[in-house]
């Protein structure tokens, strides 16, 4: 059997016990086991848990029969963005494209948003589009970075409790590396965080990692 987390031999004997003669009480499985209750409640707790039991009060335990993989796609549609995201970087529109070059240098990102005199987000800046800019024979650093963005409304976002999954989806669709994580007000939209194709790989390792 496939499953999302390393199960302990006891945790395997409690799923055996639990899917021959559920619903069955703790107290039941306990006494099968020749074990306390008190023993077996942190093995319970773990496979309630991970899904794979049920627990009904004054019932007891069901099997879920759930596979392996639904609960690994269960989980997956679990993780939202305000869990992975990371702190934006940000410049105001009237900054010149030679400083937003050296911004992406400093702060290490590949992609900046870019927001107006209001602090309300007006576009993005990514990588290629500073190199664009960077062919012309326009000087750098009088060119402000407005001219050159990808700008409202056109601009792919998300919300914190946006579902990961979802995002990654977008970022596919749109062919981006990053959204800006906003907060809407009344005036427009507000830059709180960055999520990106990197924190998408980490919540995907970290769930590969996730045991118990
Ligand atoms: P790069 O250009 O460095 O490969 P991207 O693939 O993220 O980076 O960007 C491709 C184009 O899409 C760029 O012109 C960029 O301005 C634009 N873009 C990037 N992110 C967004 C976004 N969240 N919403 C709308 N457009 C975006």
């Amino acid at each position: 059997m496939v499953s999302t987390i390393e199960l302990s031999k006891r945790q395997d004997q409690i799923l055996e016990i639990v899917k021959e003669n559920g619903p069955i009480t703790g107290e039941h499985i306990a006494e099968k086991l020749n074990l306390t209750r008190a023993t077996l409640r942190p093995d319970l707790a773990i496979l309630t848990m991970a899904g794979y039991l049920d627990a009904r009060p004054r019932v007891g335990y069901f099997y879920t029969g759930k596979t392996g993989t639904q609960l690994l796609t269960e989980s997956m549609k679990k993780l939202t963005v305000k869990d992975y995201q990371s702190i934006p970087v940000v410049v105001n529109e009237n900054v010149s494209v030679y400083d937003a070059i050296v911004t992406i240098f400093l702060e290490d990102v590949g992609t900046v948003f870019v927001t107006d005199d209001n602090h309300h987000l007006a576009g993005v800046l990514s990588r290629k589009d500073l190199l664009r800019a960077s062919l012309g024979q326009k000087e750098l650093s009088a060119l402000p970075v407005n001219i050159i963005m990808t700008r409202m409304p056109n601009i792919t976002m998300c919300k914190k409790d946006d579902l990961l999954i979802d995002v990654a989806k977008k970022l596919i669709d749109a062919q981006i590396d990053a959204v800006p994580v906003v907060k809407e007000t009344d005036k427009g939209y507000e830059v709180i965080g960055r999520l990106t194709k990197t924190n998408i790989t980490k919540a995907f390792v970290a769930l590969a990692d996730q045991e118990g």
